[in-house]
């Protein structure tokens, strides 16, 4: 018999908005330079009431996706999410894979509000869906391409905020990124060292930038993405040769490329972001580098607070990430969100979420 009550966890609506904030600063890495976030807002309604939020964060410099493109896809989305039922969350997130695989961006923005609504109609962390393993979780900090000077004021400001990591985003020439490297580490000297070359390098010169700060004493813990994106042999050569672990970024959006990279050996780590994948698709990501020994990292996009706490709930719940890049609201000037989990200078606990992500729009 057709059930004739409405579920009280249909989606009765989908909404999106723009979600423009100011950066601290411009935010430049080797593909390109973002001087404001324009993310958007995503708000869907169950039948019982309960609203969720999501965002979705564009970066056209690496995804291809813009605020415009983003809202214009939650457009052509209402009519696949209005009318289905939020249980349903992963025959949900593979029809909207099916219709919109390049829109994972604004995938994301839809799949995140779904699930914080659910798990606020459920009344459970959103993190619990995840597998519910950890609380809490260190952040590194990031420093954009600037001048070393800028460098060695950044690195000395982020290790007295407690970053025992320091990320450069390096890709430019290798003598510039080889000064700006060893600005980190004279003035943040007992911070590790992870660079992000962006895909700015050629195999060699990834390979050489690490062989002089070698030289230097200096040994990164990581180097994510030296090489073009579509160059895995060039990242399996940077893997075999430069000393270092090896992440692919840019180089793995699906489950399907985190396996082109464990069957080649060209990386030892995965970038996990949602905004890449989509957040049933980014399971099935860390699922393949499970499976495969790959280690796990997670990154952002520049996600506001309420991203990140997404985030935060999808890597602290599964646990076993290694690397934790999720820094990007504190590159963002005011903060329009509050809750979602509490920081204590780079330490994020989701210990005092009740229900969802926990992320509510400031007053
Ligand atoms: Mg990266």
């Amino acid at each position: 018999m057709p059930r004739t009550r409405t579920a009280s966890t249909r989606i009765m609506r989908l909404e999106a908005e723009p979600l423009d904030l100011p950066l601290r600063e411009p935010f430049t890495i080797a593909t390109g330079r973002m001087d404001a976030v324009h993310n958007v807002l995503v708000r869907v309604t169950l039948a019982d009431g309960t609203v969720g939020l999501g965002e979705a964060a564009p970066f056209p410099p690496s995804g291809g996706e813009t605020q415009a493109t983003t809202l214009a896809a939650l457009a052509d989305m209402t009519a696949l999410v209005e009318g289905a039922d939020a249980v349903q969350w992963r025959p949900l997130a593979h029809a909207l894979d099916a219709s919109f695989e390049h829109q994972a961006a604004a995938r994301t923005g839809v799949e995140a509000a779904v699930l914080d609504a659910l798990t606020r109609s459920w009344g459970v962390p959103l993190s619990h869906l995840f597998g519910g393993a950890e609380t809490s979780l260190r952040t590194d900090i990031s420093i954009p391409i600037v001048a070393p000077a800028h460098v060695r004021t950044l690195a000395a400001e982020y290790q007295a905020r407690g970053a025992a990591t320091i990320k450069l985003k390096v890709g430019t020439t290798v003598r510039a990124d080889l000064e700006r490297a060893l600005a980190v580490h004279a003035s943040a000297p007992g911070a590790d060292l992870l660079l992000d070359g962006n895909q700015g390098y050629s195999p060699a010169n990834a390979v050489h930038l690490i062989r002089l700060l070698a030289a230097e004493g200096v040994q990164p813990i990581l180097f994510e993405q030296p090489v073009h994106r579509e160059d895995l042999l060039g990242l399996r050569f940077v893997a075999e040769h430069a000393g270092v672990p090896v992440a692919a970024d840019e180089a793995v959006h699906t489950a399907a490329d985190a396996l082109r990279v464990a069957r080649l050996g060209a990386a030892h780590v995965v970038n996990i972001k949602l905004m890449k994948a989509g957040i049933v698709a980014a399971l099935d990501v860390a699922a393949v580098c499970r499976a495969a020994h790959l280690e796990l990292m997670v990154g952002a996009m520049l996600e506001s607070r309420l991203g990140t706490a997404v985030s935060a709930h999808f890597v602290a719940g599964q646990g076993g990430f290694r690397y934790i890049d999720l820094d990007t609201p504190l590159l963002i000037a005011g903060d329009p969100f509050t809750g979602g989990y509490t920081e204590d200078g780079t330490l994020y606990s989701i210990a005092d979420v009740r229900a969802g992500h926990g992320v509510a729009r400031r007053a």
